[in-house]
């Protein structure tokens, strides 16, 4: 993809901070880290989201993810880690080429990653269920 800023990063085209790389994907450290090691699992073939990875693609990724999260692991020793991933402008992606966030946490530290999390009907999410499922 000619202006996808992920697609020129993986290509060698814009410098990034490079913390895992093979023939699939490359890891490298988020510009505006949101925690000491945040960092982004990226591949290198463009897909917008996870909508457009096949099952094969996404469970490759996958694997890398595994692989980055237990080097940060071993390397900083967080206490925790989130995994992030956004798809849509609508749940928070601003670049459109397919990434998980990797995000070392590290007890006390200010990172907020909090929704409102209201206790939910029993019959509402019985019918939600169905039209999930249906
Ligand atoms: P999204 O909101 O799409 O899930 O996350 C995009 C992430 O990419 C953001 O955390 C942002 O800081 C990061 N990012 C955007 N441009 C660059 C860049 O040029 N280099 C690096 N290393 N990270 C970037
Ligand atoms: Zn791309």
């Amino acid at each position: 993809m000619a202006d996808c800023i992920f697609c020129k990063i993986a290509a060698g085209e814009i410098p990034s901070h490079k913390v895992y790389e093979d023939e699939t994907c490359i890891a490298i450290l988020d510009v505006c880290p949101v925690a000491k090691g945040h960092t982004l699992i990226i591949p290198k073939k463009h897909a917008e989201n996870l909508f457009a990875l096949s099952e094969e693609e996404a469970s490759e990724i996958m694997k890398r993810v595994h692989h980055v999260a237990g080097q940060l692991k071993e390397r900083l020793h967080p206490d925790g880690l989130n995994l992030v991933q956004n798809n849509g402008e609508a749940a928070g992606q601003t670049v459109m080429h397919f990434h998980m966030h990797a995000i070392p946490r590290f007890a006390n530290d200010d990172v907020k990653i909090n929704w409102h999390m209201p206790q939910a009907d029993q019959e509402v999410l019985s019918a939600l269920c169905k039209e999930i499922t249906a």
